[in-house]
C-alpha cells in the first residue's frame, strides 16, 4: 500500500476519547466502512496475501469482523463462517471460554462449519490483547482447520496481541497501528 492509501486509511476511522470509559480511546471502523472507495481498499489490502492461495473459508469475529469477513470472503471467493457469542447459533456448535477485562465470556461456531485440513483466514477489525483473536485460533483447530493467518485493520501493538497470535504460530496481518489503548 504506498503512504498516501495509508494515510487515507488512517484518517477514515474516527477516534473517540474515553470511550467506552475513561483512559480507552475507541477506534470506531463505521466511518471507514461508510467511506466506499476506503472500504474498498480495506477489503482489498486484507486480502492481497491470499489473492493467489486456496482458502477455504473466512472467519469473522462477531460483530465488525462480520462485515469485513464477508467482503474478504466475497474477494476471495472463499466461504464466510461467524464466530459469534455464546447463544447466538442455531445448529450444534463448539464452544470456548476466554477471558475479557473483567470475568469470562465465550463464543461459538458451528461444528460443522469448517473441514479438517482447510485454511481458514480469521478477521477481526482489532487486535488489542489478542485475547479475542486467540479463542477464536483455539475453536478453528478444535474443528482442524489450519489458520493461515489473522487479519485486523488496526493493531494496538503495545497490548502485545500480534506478539500473542505469533507465539501461537498464527501470523497476523494488520494495516494501521496506533499508539496506546
Ligand atoms: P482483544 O481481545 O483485547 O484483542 O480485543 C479485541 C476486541 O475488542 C475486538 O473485537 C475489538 O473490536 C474490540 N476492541 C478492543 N479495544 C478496542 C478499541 N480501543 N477500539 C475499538 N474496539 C476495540
Amino acid at each position: 500500500m504506498d503512504v498516501r492509501d495509508l494515510q487515507a486509511l488512517r484518517d477514515a476511522i474516527r477516534c473517540i476519547p474515553d470511550y467506552p470509559k475513561p483512559g480507552i480511546v475507541f477506534r470506531d471502523i463505521t466511518t471507514l466502512l461508510g467511506d466506499a472507495p476506503i472500504f474498498r481498499l480495506a477489503v482489498t489490502e486484507l486480502a492481497r496475501p491470499w489473492d493467489e492461495t486456496v482458502i477455504g473459508h473466512v472467519a469473522g469475529i462477531e460483530a465488525r469482523g462480520f462485515i469485513l469477513g464477508g467482503a474478504v470472503a466475497h474477494r476471495l471467493g472463499a466461504g464466510f463462517v461467524p464466530i459469534r457469542k455464546k447463544g447466538k447459533l442455531p445448529h450444534e456448535t463448539v464452544r470456548v471460554a476466554y477471558s475479557l477485562e473483567y470475568g469470562l465470556d465465550e463464543m461459538e461456531m458451528h461444528r460443522d462449519a469448517v473441514r479438517p485440513g482447510e485454511r481458514v483466514l480469521l478477521i477481526d477489525d482489532l487486535i488489542a490483547t489478542g485475547g479475542t483473536a486467540e479463542a477464536a485460533v483455539r475453536l478453528l483447530r478444535s474443528l482442524g482447520a489450519h489458520v493461515e493467518a489473522a487479519c485486523f485493520v488496526i493493531d494496538l501493538p503495545e497490548l502485545g496481541g500480534a506478539r500473542r497470535l505469533e507465539a501461537l504460530g498464527v501470523p497476523v496481518r494488520s494495516l494501521v497501528a496506533f499508539q496506546g489503548h
